[in-house]
């Protein structure tokens, strides 16, 4: 022995450098070091050592690997370091460093070997036991799938993906009446039913494709006896463990009850429980559905009754709802087989949607057939009732694009066929429904109008013919409209009178017309000149009407005596009750009442001598008779002249004045003069004005009846009317 002696703290040191980082150790540096120095003290033990002992070099390269330094650069450095460390120590050393070196690299590939072999006894070990655990599963679940597919209330069938049923549990034959063998000898296809929507199929190809995973649908089934079963069908794909489609299963419950359930409140909701008809809701579902349809062409025909209020007001409510039914019976009895729908809006009211409307002759033919079908007589409880029916067709093309405004179009259309008379088909017209809408608007308008004080009067003469002095004059009212156009009456009274609007409008008319003639007779005195107003009906029945005429008098200061109320024939005739009472107590309070355009309605002479009248206005088409232009047939006038010198006559035995209208030529004037009417009004005498052109001509002759009328004059019309 001999050389250097090794120092076993700069050999770990060095070998500390060496290996640190060459594999993963959770020691840090000082550890390792310390570690090292406990090693290489060994090391050079054992070199040192009289006697080699292999067995502490190879428990060096095992506690390596134990520390983990299981990276082939560890033992690499480890061998270089010792090298470097032992090696200068004599030439005589060198196989005991080789043997070391050896018995070192030995130790360390021998621990690694161990430490892989445990490791992978440990992972199978492991696997073994997790395939013991998931057979245990699925033997558990396989059971659990048995019991519950055999047990289960639902059905459930297990189908291949060409459609070949594999499996079908016991509730599933129980609700379709087949067994078991009969079912697996089917494809799923042949399971179709004509309820089924297409897409439910194209859905079941999806899943089969993989790309849809579950599904879910109410589906009809036929059972072998022929009856319908109604189902929830859910169907889910089976994949294998690779994730390619395998399996469809099928579970179905029976919910045939629930859907007849459904299907009867449904019925209810869409139909009318007195005559069964499709309802409003299920009509109006049907023509939106149509009107979607880009290629249908739908028209309707709105029907109502006539007369059917009176069936239910005299034979009572019960023989009405049996005349319904059978109406609606026989419509659709009549319709329905054409495929028309026929449903009732209510009350007494039917539709039937006419879903290819296109030729406009075919739905005329539908809405008569109607008519005729409905005008049959009709025996209920011994009663033979015959009635009606009002009908208005309207096409889609006219009647705008949705179902709310076509069936606005056939509601005014049906109005016209009753207004037009009833018992008949009204066919929609765009002029006239265009003309309905204009007066809507104006009528809405006129409220706006009274209160903004659109309305003003003019006045036209009322000339006694004797001498030619205006001694009156009718106010006649006019519109001037926020755009500047002018209404006459005819245009607006009628409107007032629908919405009620005259009373007010009357009211101011009358205080307006007493409040002129009083601020003319301030200015000029003299004799009070006849203020002449036109009187609706409608105001008339007015319990308050009297009262107004009143306050307007009092209000203007203008004498009862010195206003006229003109009413036309008509409404005087037709006047009962109430009316004719406010006709007496105006006259009590000393108001003129003239017959206006009298000769247009009943021409009762004898009866107008019950009533309190004072005048009578001879309509135009007395006077238009009287000329040139006389609609007397051979050209003459002498018939025409005789009519008028009777009426004259004997409305002067009854103490009644005449006015005659509409006096438009010289030669009208005349006769009228001759035959001794009291006093004439038109365009030859006078035009209606404003009160700044009366107000000269009031208590004087006109200036124009000085030079002598000429006989066959020009008829002369006013420049504004
Ligand atoms: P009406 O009471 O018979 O009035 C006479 C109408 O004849 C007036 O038409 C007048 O302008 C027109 N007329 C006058 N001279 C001639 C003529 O020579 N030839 C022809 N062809 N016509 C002539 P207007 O002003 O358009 O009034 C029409 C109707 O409106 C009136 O007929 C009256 O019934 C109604 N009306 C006018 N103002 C009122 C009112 O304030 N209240 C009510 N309730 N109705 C009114
Ligand atoms: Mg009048
Ligand atoms: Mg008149």
């Amino acid at each position: 022995m001999g050389g250097d002696r090794v120092d076993p703290a700069a050999l770990a040191a060095d070998w500390t450098a060496a290996v640190l980082g060459t594999s993963y150790v959770s020691m840090n540096r000082r550890d390792l070091l310390r570690y090292l120095t406990g090693l290489a003290t060994r090391l050079v033990a054992s070199f040192d050592a009289p006697q080699w002992d292999r067995t502490v070099a190879a428990g060096v390269g095992r506690l390596m690997v134990a520390a983990h330094f299981t990276d082939a650069r560890s033992l690499e450095r480890t061998l270089v370091v010792v090298a470097e460390h032992l090696a200068p120590a004599g030439a005589d050393r060198t196989s005991r460093l080789a043997a070391l070196q050896g018995a070192l690299a030995a130790g360390y590939a021998e621990a690694l070997r161990e430490r892989t072999l445990a490791e992978q006894e440990r992972i199978s070990m492991a696997a073994f036991a997790a395939r013991i655990a998931a057979e245990e599963a699925r033997w558990a679940s396989e059971a659990r799938y048995q019991a519950v597919f055999a047990g289960a209330v639902i059905g459930i069938s297990v189908a291949e993906l060409d459609g070949r049923i594999v499996q079908v549990n016991e509730a599933l034959c129980r609700m379709l009446g087949y067994d078991a063998e009969e079912i697996a000898a089917r494809p799923i296809y042949e399971f179709m039913h004509p309820y089924d929507a297409p897409g439910d199929w194209r859905r079941v190809r999806e899943m089969i494709a993989g790309t849809v995973d579950h599904l879910r649908m109410e589906k009809a089934y036929y059972r072998k006896d022929g009856t319908e079963l109604w189902t929830d069908l859910v169907v889910s794909l089976i994949r294998d463990q690779t994730g390619e489609p395998r399996y469809l299963v099928a579970m179905v419950e029976d919910i045939t009850e629930r859907h007849l359930l459904q299907t009867r409140l449904q019925h209810q909701a869409l139909h009318d429980p007195l005559t069964g008809l499709p309802n409003r809701a299920l009509f109006f579902d049907r023509l939106e559905a149509a009107l979607e349809d880009g290629y249908a062409v739908p028209g309707v025909c709105y029907l109502d009754l006539d007369g059917f209020k009176a069936v239910n007001d005299t034979l009572g409510h019960d023989v009405g709802d049996q005349l319904l039914r059978t109406i609606a019976e026989r419509l659709r009895a009549e319709l329905a087989p054409e495929g028309h729908l026929v449903a009732r809006m209510g009350g007494d009211e039917f539709v039937v949607l006419v879903e290819d409307a296109a030729d406009p002759a075919r739905m005329r033919r539908v809405a008569e057939r109607a008519l005729e079908t409905v005008r049959r007589p009709v025996w209920v409880e011994g009663n033979e009732i015959r009635v009606s029916a009002s009908i208005g067709i309207v096409g889609r093309d006219q009647g705008g694009s949705g179902a709310a405004e076509l069936m606005k179009a056939a509601d005014t259309t049906l109005y016209w066929a009753k207004n037009d008379g009833r018992s008949r088909v009204a066919e929609f017209d765009r002029d006239r429904h265009r003309t309905d809408v204009a007066r809507f608007e104006l009528s809405a308008q006129l409220p706006e109008a009274l209160r903004r004080q659109e309305f003003f009067l003019e006045y036209q003469p009322l000339v006694r013919l004797c001498d030619g002095v205006t001694t009156g004059v009718e106010a006649l009212v006019r519109w001037r409209r926020e755009n500047g156009e002018r209404l006459g009456p005819d245009r607006f009274i009628p409107l007032a009178e629908e919405t009620g609007l005259i009373v007010a409008l009357g009211r101011w008319v009358l205080t307006e017309a007493c409040g002129q003639a009083r601020r003319w007779h301030d200015a000029h005195g003299g004799e009070r000149p006849l203020m002449s107003v036109n009187v609706a009906a409608r105001q008339v029945r007015e319990p308050d009407f009297v009262d107004d005429v009143r306050a307007a008098l009092e209000r203007t200061g203008w004498p009862p005596g010195a206003l006229q109320l003109e009413l036309t024939e008509s409404d005087v005739m037709s006047a009962e009750g109430g009316p004719l009472e406010t006709l007496g107590a105006l006259a009590d309070l000393g108001v003129r009442i003239a017959i206006d355009d009298f000769g247009t309605g009943y021409s009762n002479l004898a009866y107008l001598r019950t009533l309190p009248v004072h005048a009578l206005k001879l309509a135009g088409p007395f006077v238009t008779g009287i000329g040139p232009g006389g609609r007397d047939g051979r050209g003459g006038t002498a018939g025409t002249e005789a009519v008028l010198s009777s009426v004259i006559g004997l409305a002067h035995t009854l103490g009644l004045s005449v006015t005659a209208e509409n006096v438009e030529t010289a030669e009208q004037h005349g006769r009228l003069r001759a035959l001794g009417c009291d006093t004439g009004q038109g365009w030859f005498l006078a035009p209606p004005a404003g009160p700044a052109r009366v107000e000269p001509l009031l208590g004087r002759p006109l200036p124009r009846l000085r030079r002598s009328p000429v006989p066959g004059g020009e008829r002369r019309r006013p420049a504004t009317g």
